[in-house]
């Protein structure tokens, strides 16, 4: 059953993105003289609901990074919509993006350089909620350190500066930079990767409660399973620059269809001792987003590939309720 995933009107839903594209041109290096682009970004459509969590892995290389910057048009859009509470995103005025900048934003994976290094983290948390007006003057200081508090900064923190700070501390303080502008949509870019696994839960524990309190809505980035699974209400797996699988946890996780996506679960650690792993080993590297493979982008690493694969794009179909995958192995379904 084809389905318009993207058709709505619905007021749960804070983001809509329809028909993303994000190409990169390659012109001025190429010898013929058609023009060549790396298609980081190519036609990638997901909805999220509001305060809920999507997750969105793949490989590195995949485009889920480029995804979180087109839709914060920190990337010009190629093409698509991006619908953040019904405005497009993708084509409004400069204007109007800035004045809707502090309700979207970013936390990066490395905490350490997207800190300025001689400020202190008052200032760092403070300085864009003194740019957007978000308090009166007078609540300023009681805003940054209610912020710091609900992200487990101590007051005492606020003349220090970041050296002085571990990773986890200095992410708490990126963290309480993104929620001082009192935001709706908060992207996270591989937010737990650079630290240690012990920190990892604490810093994912900090998100989940944060969103409990405040009803933030995340799109969590990351290539780690385990912590998608924690934190997701829903999965999107990419690849080379598109979905190949989309739907809620529970149906992504209990019962993966994609050849890529059932690779990539069966690579999950699982906590028992008896359990015995069938890991899948994909065979073969990406594929240059340049030149992808005709029809299934992922034909040349599968071992269900068949003749219609090379010939025909699949297309994201929904398979069971909530549940969409593009694999020909699902066209009788
Ligand atoms: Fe494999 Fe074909 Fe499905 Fe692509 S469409 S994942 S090549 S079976």
């Amino acid at each position: 059953m084809e389905i318009d995933r993207t058709n709505t009107n619905n007021n749960d839903d804070i983001l809509v993105v329809r028909n993303l594209k994000k190409y990169y041109p390659l012109s001025r290096f190429s010898l013929s003289k058609e023009k060549a682009f790396v298609k980081a970004v190519d036609d990638v459509s997901f909805t999220i609901k509001r305060g809920t969590t999507m997750g969105l892995v793949g490989e590195s290389g995949c485009g889920k990074t480029t995804v979180g910057r087109t839709i914060l048009r920190l990337h010009e859009v190629t093409g698509g919509q991006v619908l953040f509470d019904g405005k497009d995103l993708a084509t409004l005025p400069s204007g109007a993006l800035r004045k809707l900048r502090p309700q979207m934003q970013m936390i990066f994976q490395d905490p350490y350089s997207s800190l300025s290094p001689r400020l202190p983290i008052g200032e760092i948390i403070g300085e864009a909620v003194r740019e957007h007006k978000i308090v009166p003057k007078g609540e300023y200081r009681s805003h940054i350190l209610k912020v710091m508090n609900d992200c487990g900064l101590p007051s005492q923190y606020f003349y220090r500066y970041p050296h002085e700070f571990s990773g986890g501390q200095r992410q708490r303080v990126s963290i309480a930079r993104a929620v001082a502008l009192k935001p709706k949509f908060i992207i996270c870019d591989e937010p737990v990767s650079a630290l240690d696994v012990s920190i990892q839960a604490q810093i994912i524990n900090l998100l989940m409660d944060l969103q409990a309190q405040f009803g933030y809505t995340y799109l969590f980035i990351s290539h780690d399973l385990s912590v998608v699974e924690h934190i997701s209400d829903t999965i999107g797996v990419m690849y080379l620059g598109s979905l190949v699988e989309y739907g809620s946890k529970e149906s992504v996780f209990a019962n993966p269809m994609h050849p890529y996506s059932k690779a990539l679960l069966s690579a999950v650690p699982v906590p028992d001792p008896d359990h015995k792993m069938n890991r899948i080993i994909l065979t073969g590297d990406l594929p240059s987003p340049i030149n992808p493979p005709s029809g299934c982008k992922f034909r040349t690493r599968c071992s269900s590939c068949m003749d219609i694969c090379s010939k025909k794009v699949p297309q994201l179909r929904e398979i069971e309720k909530g549940h969409q995958v593009a694999c020909h192995l699902y066209n009788k379904v």
